[in-house]
């Protein structure tokens, strides 16, 4: 796999930087889980240390020559290529960025995020106003610092989506905008329609619900042996090699779809992880490629899979095995429930139907925000304005609004195009895959979850990031991104559950 001596060679100094980027994602899962609050005062020290550290190894001069001279090596494979083509741009993205801008970005968000917190809380978006108004002039000079062909916002979408494009992200946000909006007032008029469902109030038993979740985990082949499930305030994945990924979930006590989906939705990011090539570990290459596919990943288990009717009936009784009360409602009663589509305030708590919306709005938001098209203060009034534009409803307070995610109090300006993305590819790799293997449908009802990951494992996992993320998804799919997969789906499924 890796042949080409000088490869080698940044390779073989690579794993000081990996071995400290190893250590600090081990730190920062206890930080979530296991850490004693207080531990919090030194544990920051040693993130930034170990942050400056690698950063340290990797603008090294000998470092950096070394990358230079295997870029000049002729005959590189697909592999050795891939690790060039990552360390050159993370190398590039570290020299762009003056230290000190980087430091004084660092200091900025590190109290951003406990203002963001305070204010949330207060429900009071002024205390938290300058610090955003800080962040947002600050990440129109980042991308300043990194540069740009097209538009500003570009630069800040790269950051996390490698080669992402703004127009790109409008072109499908274009397309589904009006049949989403469609589709969700069809929803709304329908007499199917429900606010509510009683199963979001039935309590659930905690040891019962942690051990379903871990026999949907078995079922799924989930290797306990490589990976935990543990409990944390926001569920989410950690991988530290290849051969150590970690998930979490949360229990609310009541509500048990939202656990479950948690559990399944991080299964999915896992699998990823889990089922890159073993020849890539300790190297570069060695980890998912981008935020959207691996978003895609997670939603394909989520969505496609954990949302569908087979695989409820499937796991119907092992659902009752643990959760009694289900026996008082029936397959079609708990698949309503899963796929209940209702317009709500919060974007964590949407459906596949409303997701996008909520994307949409805040990318609207950030591309006026670089191109200083609006500022800061008016954000309380445009928000409300949009979700009512988009959504039909109107946020009662500023916490349930504006102030509702972590986001842009870390500075993540960029980010959030890559869920729709996931979104959107996930069904797209689902149709590809029953093209390969047969429906779905029948693949779940026979449990036959290895075939899936194979699948998934051969054309997208197994590569990890030797391929840049268009590309890996145009030799997985054979085209690229294409909205209208998505589009049908949701018409098709919510078209029949709201008889529409
Ligand atoms: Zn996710």
């Amino acid at each position: 796999m890796f042949e080409n001596p000088v490869i080698r060679k940044v390779l073989d100094k690579y794993l000081d930087i990996w071995a400290i980027g190893y250590a600090t994602s081990l730190l920062g899962w206890d930080t979530e889980t296991y850490m004693p609050e207080h531990a919090i005062k030194e544990r920051s020290i040693v993130f930034g240390r170990l942050t400056v550290l690698a950063q340290r190894l990797m603008l090294s001069n000998e470092f950096r020559e070394l990358v230079e001279k295997a870029e000049k090596e002729e005959n590189l494979n697909v592999y050795e290529q891939g690790v060039v083509r990552v360390l050159k741009r993370e190398i590039e993205i570290f020299e762009k960025l003056p230290p000190e801008f980087v430091e004084e970005f660092e200091k900025l968000t590190a109290e951003a995020k406990v203002v963001w917190r305070n204010a949330k809380e207060k429900s009071d978006f002024n205390l938290f106003k300058p610090y955003l108004e800080k962040i947002v002039e600050m990440s129109r000079k980042k991308a300043e610092y990194l540069g740009y062909e097209e538009h500003p916002y570009d630069a800040l979408l790269d950051l996390f989506e490698e080669g992402l494009r703004t127009r790109e992200v409008e072109d499908m946000f274009q397309k589904l905008k009006p049949k989403l909006t469609d589709l969700l007032k069809k929803i709304r008029d329908s007499p199917y329609y429900q606010e509510k469902h009683p199963l979001e109030n039935v309590a659930y038993d905690v040891e019962k619900m942690k051990q379903l979740n871990l026999e949907i985990l078995k079922l799924f082949g989930f290797p306990f042996d490589r990976g935990r499930l543990d409990i944390s305030a926001h569920p989410f994945t950690q991988n530290m090699g290849i051969f150590d990924v970690r998930i979490t979930t949360r229990y609310e006590g009541k509500d048990f779809k939202r656990t479950l989906l948690a559990t399944v939705h991080e299964f999915g990011h896992a699998l990823y992880e889990l089922q890159i090539d073993e020849r890539l570990m300790a190297t570069p290459l060695a980890s998912g490629v981008s935020l959207g596919v691996h978003e895609s990943q997670s939603r394909f288990w989520e969505n496609i899979i954990g949302r569908s009717k087979i695989f409820i009936e499937t796991n119907y009784d092992l659902f009752k095995k643990y959760l009694p009360f289900l026996s008082n409602y029936d397959i079609e009663e708990v698949y309503r429930y899963f796929n209940l589509v209702r317009p709500e305030l919060i974007r964590v708590e949407a459906n596949e139907v409303t997701y996008n919306q909520h994307i949409i709005l805040r990318f609207e938001i950030e591309k006026s925000l670089i191109e200083e098209k609006i500022v800061v203060s008016e954000l309380p009034e445009i928000w409300n304005t949009y979700m009512d534009r988009y959504l039909g409803v109107t946020p009662p307070n500023d916490a349930l609004g504006v102030l509702q995610d972590i986001h842009w109090s870390m500075g993540a300006i960029g980010y959030f195009p890559t869920y729709s993305i996931g979104t959107v590819l996930a069904v797209q790799i689902a149709r590809k895959l029953e093209k390969d293997l047969g429906p779905l449908e029948e693949l779940v009802a026979n449990k036959e979850y290895d075939k899936i990951k194979s699948w998934l494992k051969e054309k997208i996992h197994k590569w990890g990031r030797t391929f840049p993320p268009k590309q890996l998804i145009e030799r997985a799919l054979g085209e690229s991104m294409n909205t209208n997969y998505f589009i049908e789906h949701i018409i098709k499924k919510y078209g029949k559950l709201y008889n529409i």
